[in-house]
């Protein structure tokens, strides 16, 4: 491999370590937060229009913590399924599923983005698990999710390269 390479990102030029295909982390991650967040091809779920920017602001950020949250997180994934088999996502939609752990976290995040409206119900039961969800996180995912959650979650001390190692990078 010669000093010719070219380390320039297909997508969007920017000199950085292709991931997939040639393209810049960032612009893996953008395109996968918007294919999540879809009900068909380039048809954003228009309830989720505010999780989107959100997620586009931490990719602009450090890309790699929310590539982690897409592939691990559960409510990423139950997330992803609704956006693509329902119009509209509401409480009745979330209570008809089988009760579990990641869709009440779901639930809790939605909320919070003011996505679905607050049901005084669900709180207490939100709060005693939720730092076990997102214990293991990266800081700066954590921190995403944390202020819509409305809870304190663990202080905890979170080096870039651990998380790159666990993301196989
Ligand atoms: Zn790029």
């Amino acid at each position: 491999m010669g000093d010719d390479h070219d380390w320039s990102c297909r997508s969007c030029g920017r000199v950085a370590l292709p991931v997939a295909d040639g393209n810049c982390a960032a612009r893996v991650a953008r395109e996968r937060v918007d294919r999540l967040l879809s009900t068909g091809p380039g048809l954003l779920h228009p309830q989720l229009a505010p999780l989107r920017s959100l997620l586009l602001t931490e990719i602009e950020t450090d890309p790699y913590p929310v590539l982690f949250w897409l592939y691990r997180a559960g409510w990423a994934a139950l997330l992803g399924e609704l956006a693509g088999t329902h119009d509209e996502i509401t409480h009745a939609v979330l209570d008809a599923l089988p009760p579990r752990r990641h869709i009440q976290y779901l639930r809790a995040v939605l909320v919070n983005a003011g996505i679905l409206p607050r049901r005084d119900e669900d709180l207490d039961s939100t709060i005693p698990w939720l730092n076990e969800v997102l214990d293991g996180l990266p800081e700066s995912t954590v921190a995403i999710v944390r202020p819509y959650a409305g809870v304190q979650a663990h202080q905890r001390q979170v080096d870039a390269p651990d998380v790159r190692r666990r993301l196989g990078y």
